[in-house]
């Protein structure tokens, strides 16, 4: 089913759903699913799949020389999605990336997202790659997460990148998109940023699925000044509970959001990471509580891993 139409279906009520990142190459699923089997019992209609861009490894040749490979250290996004599916029955979202795809990939990926069922993707641009210092589109490749949207919509609308076909059934994606409350790290305004979010949903996109943020006036703020701009989809929160202390470094660093004070004080007082870990639940809890008694459509929750704080924050809110 849709994201939209599970939220039609709430009739107003806050729903659960969370994100999955796909496991190492060479490691097994079972790790994956005993990290969503305590989950499912608060009933998420949907559980997101990430999808992560290539790196490049290199690997010694024993003569003093490296040879540079290209290699994708997370893949199987859609058939993790498909296995997500068929053991919990519910619905499973692959995210798309303009990065490392070109269009053509992107289609064929569609192509089996349409015969596996699956009724909603993510379209996003992905970030630069690691060895690059700003994101450089694929060749062949969307450059924004807008082209990507429109290249869904396009399917939808029966048009296939090359192919003058006779289509007898189109297809219906719902699509999610990325939204900023703290203004995404490459644009030169928040103001401009926001239009750029307009162009995806002008585009097609159906919802929204914001960054993480700790202060939720800056998600009110963020809805606000999307309505008025014209922004009219659901934009559904995502919250990510501080696990470790270097948290406190690394989360500013790579996704330029802001920490309330009364978090970092809390976390700086802690002992050790067990500490940390409970201080997180507890600050998801308030921050969940609140957006929840302001009637979001859905809490999303960043798992990363271990789901033992996202079991610990649920079971207060569903
Ligand atoms: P875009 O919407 O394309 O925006 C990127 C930048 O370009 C912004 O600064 C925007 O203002 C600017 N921009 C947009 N259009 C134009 C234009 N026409 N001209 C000039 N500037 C423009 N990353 C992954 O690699 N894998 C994932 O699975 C993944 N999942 C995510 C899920 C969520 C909910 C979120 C919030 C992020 C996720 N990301 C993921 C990270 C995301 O890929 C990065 O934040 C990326 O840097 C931007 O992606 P976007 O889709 O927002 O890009």
């Amino acid at each position: 089913m849709k994201v939209t139409d599970h939220i039609k279906k709430a009739n107003g009520k806050t729903l659960f759903s969370f994100e999955v990142v796909p496991p190492q190459k060479g490691k097994n699923i079972q790790d994956l699913y005993n990290n969503i089997d305590p989950l499912m019992e608060f009933k998420p209609p949907f559980i997101d799949v990430t999808t992560s861009r290539e790196e490049f490894i290199y690997v010694d040749k024993g003569n003093g020389l490296f040879d540079k490979r290209i290699t994708r250290l997370r893949p199987g996004t859609v058939g993790i999605c498909a296995s997500i599916m068929h053991k919990y029955n519910i619905d499973a979202i692959p995210h798309l990336l303009c990065g490392g795809f070109t269009k053509e990939e992107t289609e064929y990926v569609l192509v089996d997202c349409h015969y596996l069922g699956i009724d909603n993707v993510v379209a996003l641009r992905g970030d630069s790659r690691k060895d690059e210092p700003y994101f450089i589109p694929t060749e062949g490749g969307n450059c924004y997460a807008s082209e990507l949207v429109q290249q869904i919509a396009d399917l939808n609308n029966g048009k296939y990148l090359h192919d003058e076909i006779e289509v007898e059934h189109n297809y219906d994606f719902c699509v999610g998109v990325a939204g900023y409350p703290e203004k995404h790290m490459e644009a030169p305004s928040f103001q401009t940023d926001l239009k750029r979010l307009k162009a995806k949903v002008d585009a097609g996109a159906d919802y929204v699925v914001t960054q993480m943020f700790f202060d939720n006036k800056k998600y009110f703020d963020f809805v606000d000044e999307a309505r008025k701009i014209g922004i009219t989809v659901p934009i559904i929160p995502g919250i990510k509970p501080i696990a470790v202390k270097r948290h406190l470094h690394i989360l500013p660093q790579v996704f330029k959001i802001d920490l309330p004070e009364e978090l970092i004080e809390a976390v700086e007082a802690c002992k050790d990471n067990v500490a940390v870990r409970q201080v997180g639940i507890e600050f998801a809890i308030q921050q969940s509580k609140e957006l929840k008694a302001a009637g979001v459509p859905f809490l999303h929750y960043y798992s990363m891993g271990k789901s033992d704080n996202i079991k610990a924050i649920a079971s207060e809110l569903f």
